[in-house]
Order: C-alpha cells, then sequence, then structure tokens
C-alpha cells in the first residue's frame, strides 16, 4: 500500500470531519432557532447561518479537496474498486478507537460518496444556487400568506418559477433516465423514478380498496377516549419513559418543545429530537415522541468513531423515515407494545383512560380514517396522500400539467384515492411547505420509509423468532440490536437500494406493508 495513498487519505478524511463539525455548528443554529430563539433575533440568525452556510460550501467546492478525491478515486479504479487498505491498516486519525472492529474507514465508501456528493455541488452554478435559495424565502412568504387568505392564484407565479428553476437545477446535475430522478437523488442517492413509481403504485392499487372497506365497515374505533384531558406535564413524563424504553439515550440526546416536530442529530454523542404537546389529545406527543425518538436511535447508532465521513452518516430521507414509522406505527402501535405500555398508561391517565379497555384503546390508536390533512393521517391513508403529491409534482415537472391546474388537480386525486374532496386550498393544495420550499422530489422518501420499515420489521421478526413476546415485557432490545447490527452501523455503506437487497434478500416492494395492514386491520375492522 503506497504511503502517499494513506496519506492523501488521511489529509481527505480530515477536510471532510473538519466541513461535517461545521456543519454541525449550523445545525445547532438551526435546532436553536427553532426551540429558543426570540423572534426578533431571526434577522442576526439568518446572518449566522447564511455566512456559516457560505464557508460550508467553499470547504466543499475547494479545489485543493477535488484534486485529492480525484486522486484517491483513481487509484481506487486501478485497485479494480477494491479498496487499496487492508483492515489492519490503521488508517484512522482517531486514535482513541482504532482498535475497535469496524473502526477502519472503508476508503472505497469514503471516497466513492464523498466524490458523489462534491462532483453535485460542483455541477451547480453559483447563480442558480442563489436564485433557488432566493426563490424558496420568497416562495415560503408567498405561500405564508396565501394559505392564509385561501388564495392559491397569489402562490402560483412563485410554484411556476420555483417548477422552472428545478428543471434547470436537474439539467445542471444530469440524471439517469428523467429530471426527476436529478431531484430524488437531493434526498434518496442514487434511487430511480422508474424503480420508485411502480412500487408506490401498486401500494395504491391496493390500498384504495382496503381504505374503502375500511370506510364501510360497521365496525369502528371510538375515538373520543383519547381527546380527554391529559395532563400535558404527565403526558411529558410518560412519552419520555416510553422514548427510553425503546432504547433512546438521554444522556446523548434530549427532547424539546417546538411547533413543528424534528430530530436532528447535532453530532455523535448529541441528538435532538421535539414534539409538541396537546392537553386534549394524546397521539401527538406520545406518537410523536416515538417517531422522533425512531430517527434518534438512528443517529445514536451510526458509528461514534466514523463522524463527518460517509461511513458515519445515515443512508437517506427514506431510510431515516424507516426508523421512525417502524418504531412509531409498527412497533408503537402494535398490541404487544400496549400489552406492556397500557397499565402504565391507566395509571397515569386515571381520569382519561380508567373506564377504557385496553382493546379499545388499541382500536382508538389504530384507526384508519381518510382525511384531508398529511401531517394528520394514519398509517394506511398516509400514503395516498404521498401518491397524489408524487404524481402531481413529476407532472408539473414534466409539463404535462401547469401550475394553475393543480388545484383542480389536487381536488380530484383526493376524491379517487381517499373519496373526499378539501372544502378549500388551503386544507387542500396549500397544506404543505415543501413546494414553496423548492422541495420536489422530497414527498416520496416518506412513503419509502413506510415501505422499507415494514420489510426491516418483517425480516427482523423472522430473524429474531417473536418479536411480541418481548414487546409485552417491555424489552425492545432484541429489535434495537438487529436495527444496529443490520442497518445502523453501516452508515452508508451501501445505497438503500443495496441495504434493502442485503437485509431483506429482496428489493422495493409493496408487499410487506399491505400484508401487515391486512393482518391488523382486518381483525380490528372485522373485513
Ligand atoms: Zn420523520
Amino acid at each position: 500500500m503506497p504511503e502517499n495513498t494513506t496519506r492523501l487519505f488521511e489529509e481527505v478524511c480530515q477536510h471532510a470531519r473538519r466541513t461535517a463539525v461545521m456543519a454541525s455548528i449550523n445545525e445547532l443554529l438551526g435546532w436553536d432557532e427553532r426551540t429558543q430563539l426570540p423572534s426578533a433575533g431571526a434577522e442576526h440568525r439568518a446572518d449566522q447561518s447564511t455566512l456559516l452556510a457560505g464557508l460550508i460550501h467553499q470547504r466543499w467546492v475547494d479545489e485543493k479537496f477535488g484534486g485529492q478525491i480525484e486522486e484517491l478515486s483513481a487509484s481506487l479504479e486501478a485497485e479494480g474498486g477494491q479498496s487499496p487498505f487492508s483492515s489492519s491498516t490503521s488508517i484512522d486519525a482517531g486514535k482513541s478507537c482504532s482498535t475497535k472492529k469496524g473502526t477502519v474507514p472503508d476508503a472505497a465508501v469514503v471516497v466513492r460518496r464523498l466524490k458523489r456528493q462534491r462532483d453535485k455541488k460542483v455541477k451547480l452554478p453559483q447563480t442558480l444556487v442563489e436564485e433557488l435559495a432566493r426563490t424558496a424565502v420568497m416562495g415560503q412568504q408567498a405561500w405564508q400568506e396565501a394559505r392564509r387568505n385561501d388564495d392559491f392564484p397569489a402562490f402560483q407565479p412563485l410554484l411556476e418559477r420555483t417548477v422552472e428553476l428545478k428543471r434547470e437545477q436537474a439539467e445542471a446535475l444530469g440524471y439517469p433516465q428523467c429530471p426527476y430522478d436529478a431531484l430524488l437523488d437531493e434526498f434518496e442517492p442514487e434511487e430511480l423514478t422508474a424503480n420508485v413509481g411502480p412500487v408506490l403504485e401498486k401500494l395504491r392499487e391496493e390500498l384504495v380498496p382496503l381504505v374503502t372497506s375500511i370506510q364501510q365497515s360497521g365496525r369502528q374505533p371510538d375515538c373520543s377516549v383519547l381527546h380527554r384531558k391529559f395532563p400535558v406535564e404527565v403526558q411529558d413524563r410518560f412519552a419520555r419513559e416510553a422514548a427510553a424504553a425503546i432504547g433512546f439515550d438521554f444522556n446523548r440526546g434530549r427532547l424539546d418543545v417546538t411547533t413543528h416536530p424534528f430530530c436532528c442529530g447535532l453530532g455523535p454523542n448529541d441528538c435532538r429530537i421535539t414534539t409538541r404537546f396537546y392537553e386534549d389529545f394524546f397521539n401527538a406527543a406520545f406518537f410523536g415522541v416515538l417517531h422522533e425518538a425512531g430517527h434518534g436511535l438512528y443517529e445514536q447508532g451510526l458509528p461514534v468513531e466514523q463522524y463527518g465521513l460517509p461511513s458515519g452518516e445515515f443512508v437517506s430521507l427514506g431510510i431515516h423515515e424507516s426508523q421512525s414509522r417502524l418504531w412509531e406505527n409498527l412497533v408503537g402501535r402494535s398490541r404487544a407494545f400496549w400489552t406492556h405500555f397500557y397499565p402504565r398508561a391507566q395509571e397515569n391517565f386515571p381520569v382519561a383512560l380508567g373506564d377504557v379497555s385496553p382493546d379499545d384503546f388499541f382500536f382508538a390508536v389504530s384507526e384508519v380514517r381518510p382525511s384531508l390533512i398529511r401531517v394528520e393521517a394514519d398509517e394506511a391513508t398516509y400514503n395516498l396522500h404521498i401518491l397524489v403529491r408524487f404524481e402531481l409534482e413529476r407532472a408539473l415537472l414534466d409539463g404535462d400539467l401547469q401550475a394553475a391546474d393543480l388545484p383542480g388537480a389536487w381536488n380530484e386525486k383526493y376524491q379517487r384515492y381517499l373519496g373526499i374532496t378539501p372544502p378549500n386550498d388551503r386544507e387542500g393544495v396549500l397544506q404543505d411547505v415543501h413546494w414553496s420550499a423548492g422541495l420536489i422530489g422530497y414527498f416520496p422518501t416518506y412513503s419509502l420509509g413506510n415501505l422499507y420499515a415494514a420489510q426491516f420489521f418483517a425480516q427482523a421478526e423472522s430473524e429474531t423468532g417473536n418479536l411480541a413476546e418481548p414487546f409485552a415485557e417491555g424489552d425492545f432490545r432484541p429489535l434495537l440490536d438487529w436495527l444496529r447490527e443490520k442497518i445502523h452501523r453501516h452508515g452508508q455503506r451501501y445505497t438503500a437500494a443495496e441495504l434493502v437487497e442485503r437485509v431483506t434478500g429482496r428489493g422495493l416492494s409493496a408487499a410487506p406493508l399491505v400484508e401487515h395492514l391486512h393482518t391488523k386491520m382486518g381483525p380490528l375492522y372485522g373485513l
């Protein structure tokens, strides 16, 4: 192994790690902005964040860094794609953990992913980057105003401009098959529209009749029990207990309150999650915390010593979402979970739940009901909300749909897939921030998360035996250990498609999610 190659790789890793530290400072500013910042401080915060974002971008496009990556990449290729560093080579500058198994970064993985990320940043002209950023700010302002006034035409010109710029972005980045590939790639690297599209279509074909038969069932849950009085401080305590029980490490993370819940990994031992509390609704905080803690478990399971390198980072938004959905729905909305937690829930909320049977409570938290608002949707109908957006944003990008016709197309699809028509655009096409912020290609990652979650969970069950038994005892370790081993510790060693294939033995598939929903909802709704 040539010594100069080793040195070069060390330098590249150090550069990448420092860039990651800088990016984490910006993340911390973002966390503070959403949880603590006084409103008058917003302008100065924007200055701070913009300055840092610029410095981070400079580090990425730095020519020396680029040259080093190219050189390493060429020497890796000469080695036939094999890493020139054997696993016994102590290449990692992080001395603290260099003897632990798996701590040597795989040079082939690191260089390939860094090169890919950097190439994308270099390809975008500075003028386009600035125009995208400016349009996103103006777009969000226009959207907020339009939503408030239920006035889609006021938002339409900004949407048209955004779509135009996203087309330019796709052309600048290049794509394997269609422009949408380039946008999807921003969130789901190396995934293809031609791969995702048919699977989501299959999911829709299965879900629409399932949801219809659930609607027509004479058996429906009484969800009013979830809207009784749940004191906020007790909700907070109970949600923390559940997050800790599934494995969220509060020594390496925290939970705070925000309007829009999120999870952010600020560094190897600092993962922040947030939630919101409603005194008259149980689900929002409890399942919200399980969801964000699921994201947090992934962050806390990434290899600490690979921090700042692709080998220490999450694969894609879809894989990240698979972890949150898995804990929120497949674990948190399972009967076994509530076998353990319902007696505790009744102790914590004696007034609200004292007279509610475990079966009635379980049916209520498992409710499937078509609704207008995506973020409030249940585990079955949620994907239909995504399908609507996925189909419409592709049509917009391809020019098959004009922005002016979007509200009509939106309402028509809601009627067709969910059986309901929004009474206005505020509860329809104007409900999400994404398009106004330039996030086209983002929506499918939510459904990919649901699909991957069901695939992973089915595989975990078949490999570990019966997960329901330990769950009913309050023991979630067997599942977490499995996820750590199969998914978390690999960082970006594999693409999402490679990972799911490797872990489950098959590619992206709608079957396990459909199967899960039939198995669960069939007995509940008497189908
Ligand atoms: Zn999420």
